[in-house]
């Protein structure tokens, strides 16, 4: 039997950063669901989808092949055979993707292929729906959270390093915006699993977050 841990938590808890060194810990295998619905959201954007047309979207998400593989540790996303690592962190989509990501038959393809990455090897996997939905008997679940307040200003300062301008308020406001259609969709709504342990990011640090994590793996 494998060992599975689910990482849930809204945008921007630190969910990523998190998982991707307690998997190198613990020589598990770091997966992150947002990468599969993000290159799912490039591809409606790339086809001129309606992001509002939940037909269109269903129809539309049969014609995107999206698969994962592994080169030197890192998860590379591939759509339809591209590599589209480079091309899914922008805030254009960010956005398509907690709006096509509400649509069921995009959810279904994606927790099939996340599902079946789980019984291959112990992952460490992150998203909104792991310990609800894709992974209910995972062995370890964490709700990872932090005020929305401290998760904008970790992506603004994020954007000052890349030495990019940004603006806090927008920045948040766009966070809370994510936030609520992810909790308040219909399919697999963003929330706390009954069994999950809340871990309150908001005055930790990465190390003090990953050590509590590691400390509760049996
Ligand atoms: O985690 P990340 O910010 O990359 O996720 C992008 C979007 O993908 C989220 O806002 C959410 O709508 C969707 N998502 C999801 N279920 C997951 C992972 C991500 O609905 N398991």
């Amino acid at each position: 039997m494998g060992y599975d841990i689910a990482i849930d938590g809204p945008a921007g808890a630190g969910k990523s950063t998190i998982a991707k060194k307690i998997a190198e810990k613990k020589n598990m295998i770091y997966v992150d669901t947002g990468a599969m619905y993000r290159a799912m959201a490039l591809f409606m954007l790339r086809e001129k989808v309606n992001l509002k047309d939940t037909a269109e979207i269903a129809e539309k998400c049969k014609d995107a092949e999206i698969t994962i593989k592994y080169e030197d540790g890192v998860q590379c996303v591939f759509l339809n055979g591209e590599n589209v690592n480079g091309l899914i962190r922008t805030e254009e989509v960010s956005e398509a993707a907690s709006k096509t990501s509400a649509v069921p038959e995009v959810r279904k393809k994606l927790v099939s292929l996340q599902q079946e990455l789980a019984l291959m090897q112990d992952v460490v996997m992150d998203g909104r729906d792991i310990g609800t939905k894709v992974l209910p008997n995972a062995n370890l679940k964490i709700y990872l959270t932090a005020s929305s307040w401290v998760r904008a200003r970790r992506r603004y300062d994020e954007f000052l390093a890349k030495g990019e301008s940004a603006d806090l308020e927008e920045i948040e406001k766009e966070i809370r915006e994510r936030d609520h259609r992810d909790m308040t969709r219909e399919e697999s709504p963003l929330k706390q699993a009954e069994d999950a342990i809340l871990v309150d990011t908001s005055d930790m640090t990465v190390d003090e977050v990953v050590d509590r994590i590691i400390g509760l793996i049996k």
